[in-house]
């Protein structure tokens, strides 16, 4: 069985590291010690020191919003995975869909940096999903198909069952549209189809794959009930605690219930 894995994003928020403090000890203290369900915050990578001090002693997982594939060396701005680990950092997100479309990351890009991350025991998060425009022209399943091949290629079976995938339609990230359960479902079970015919099915029936898109306290529930949904990448929510913790509490309800 999956346990619910609910990540936030909080992309180039907020402000001051202040903030980002005064977040992750509300965070923390909302999730307690219980660890019925995975929780883990990406923070900028300025705060990162600073809320791992915070984070001490709680299951709560910290996450590098990007890494880059070389060790060390003349690549101005860029941050290596061993960077990560040192500042604390247990997960990556690689090839979020603003990355992608927004700043032109490649398939073979994402791949490199999964590999590199592999190299240093992070939890890669590994962020796939189609536009508006792919979706209306019925391109979904070739999109995903392709950023699976492209992202995930040259893993083992064993390495594949320790990434997370998390499937965000671009269309829905930040947009206050979500994928209905059902579409969101759909699109869960063609990655699983897919991971269980490259992988075997025992992979495949490993594999966390997370949903992101708008994802708020009165639609997690819905969305986390779905059998191939097994957790959040969540953005905007995750900024405020109040929402966030929402979210955690609709994944203990739906784990403490279980699903068929
Ligand atoms: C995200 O940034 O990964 C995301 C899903 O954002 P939001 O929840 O705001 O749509």
């Amino acid at each position: 069985m999956r346990s619910l894995f609910i990540a936030g994003n909080w992309k180039m928020n907020p402000g001051t590291a202040e903030a980002a403090v005064a977040l992750a000890e509300a965070v923390k203290s909302g999730v307690g010690a219980a660890a019925d369900v995975r929780v883990a915050v990406c923070p900028p990578s300025v705060y990162l020191h600073r809320v791992d001090q915070v984070l001490e002693g709680s299951p709560i997982g910290l996450g590098g919003q990007n890494m880059y594939w070389k060790t060390e060396g003349a690549y101005t701005g860029e941050l290596s995975g061993a960077m990560l680990v040192d500042a604390g950092c247990t997960h990556v997100i690689l090839g979020h869909s603003e990355r992608r479309h927004g700043m032109g990351e490649t398939d073979a890009q994402v791949n490199a940096k999964l590999h590199s991350a592999f190299g240093v025991q992070l939890i890669p998060i590994v962020c796939i999903g189609e536009t508006q425009d792919e979706r209306a022209a019925g391109q979904t399943e070739d999109v995903l198909q392709g950023q699976l091949v492209g992202s995930l290629a040259g893993l083992s079976p064993e390495q594949m069952a320790g990434v997370v995938l998390a499937y965000e339609p671009v269309w829905a990230i930040g947009t206050g549209l979500t994928a209905t359960p059902e579409q969101a479902q759909d699109a869960h079970a063609f990655i699983r189809a897919w991971l269980s015919n490259e992988f075997g099915a025992a992979t495949a029936a490993r594999v966390v794959v997370q949903y992101g898109g708008s994802v708020k306290p009165d639609n997690a529930g819905d969305l986390l009930a779905r059998p191939d949904i097994d957790g959040a990448l969540v953005g905007g929510a995750s900024l405020k605690a109040a929402d966030f913790l929402g979210i955690i509490t609709a994944a203990r309800s739906v784990a403490a219930k279980g699903k068929d």
